[in-house]
């Protein structure tokens, strides 16, 4: 059943830790924000324009993870799993304080964070939350990867193929309905690579803080991490948390069932802005293939779900 009113958190919460790409340790404080207000990030390590909110459109890089900027080049990296946990816990709004330029790994997927925010809890606003509702499918390919979404009025549907040489990673399909299945197994799920890429990505000055405390690591035929995998899919798993992050990036909560292969952090990005400049052009011609939905339509779906 989809809730159709915006949510905060009840009060603030802290936690703390190391940056996977940077290794800087950051504190981070999540506070209540204001109804329509949105993910807003706050640099609390610079006195001025240290203000970036989380939006598609200041994506600044999506090498390896994704990277918002404001247009004062004041940046925070990894926002994706973070991201993913607001929308997976129900956050329209809040905001995130932080004294460096990393959201920290934690373990690697959005566990700790969903834990967090439990713990505090959520209170109810009196705005309505921002719908699009998917009226024709859309597509983006750029390569062998590619990504659609077509319609489904009820609830955001993730279909995601991933397909690797590894014998480890192989070929992992997975579906999730994200409104009704117990999503455990997405957001407990890791980031992962393959040893042999270690060395490359370092040189790249990324993964300064990875470890295999916070990522899986992949060795030919085998999982380096003692305690081995978390669910059979989790490789696949853990591209649908960040993807889930990065659509939630649109500032909306985007209803459709989206198809993806061998997807990653620039494809959901260009994927986005595609979405959302049809919108605007088709809007022009009053024709539209996606709309934001109303409170109407929203209230009877709910009534033919509770009748169904
Ligand atoms: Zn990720």
């Amino acid at each position: 059943m989809i809730n159709i009113y915006q949510k905060t958190l009840c009060k603030e919460v802290n936690f703390e830790g190391v940056g996977l790409h940077s290794g800087k340790i950051s504190k981070v404080r999540l506070l209540p924000a204001e109804e329509d207000k949105g993910i807003i990030f706050k640099r609390t390590d610079l006195k001025e324009k240290n203000i970036i909110k989380a939006c598609y459109k200041n994506v600044s890089s999506t090498n390896l993870c994704t990277t918002i900027r404001n247009q004062n080049n004041t940046e925070v990296q990894t926002v994706e799993h973070l991201i993913a946990a607001f929308y997976l816990t129900g956050i329209d709004n809040v905001i995130v304080e932080i004294d460096n330029v990393e959201v920290p790994i934690m373990d690697g997927s959005s566990k700790e964070f969903i834990s967090i925010i439990n713990k505090v809890g959520l209170k109810k606003q009196n705005s309505q939350r921002k719908f699009l509702k998917i009226n024709e499918k859309i597509n983006y390919t750029s390569g062998e990867k590619s990504i659609s979404i077509s319609p489904n009025d009820k609830c955001l549907e993730i279909n995601y193929e991933l397909n690797y040489d590894n014998k480890v990673i192989g070929k992992q399909r997975n579906e999730v309905i994200l409104d009704s299945d117990n999503l455990e197994h997405i957001y407990n799920s890791r980031t992962f690579c393959l040893y042999e890429d270690v060395e490359k990505i370092k040189k790249q000055g990324l993964a300064k803080g990875g470890s295999l405390d916070n990522a899986i690591v992949v060795d030919k035929d085998k999982v380096i991490n003692s305690e081995g995998l978390r669910n059979e899919k989790e490789f696949v798993n853990h591209k649908i948390l960040d993807l889930i992050g990065d659509l939630f990036l649109s500032g909306y909560r985007i209803l459709g069932k989206v198809v993806c292969v061998q997807g990653g952090h620039q494809l959901n990005n260009n994927f986005v802005k595609k979405i959302l400049s049809e919108n605007n052009q088709i809007n022009k011609k009053d024709y539209t293939k996606i709309k934001e939905f109303n409170k109407k339509y929203i209230i009877q779906n709910r009534k033919l779900a509770i009748n169904a």
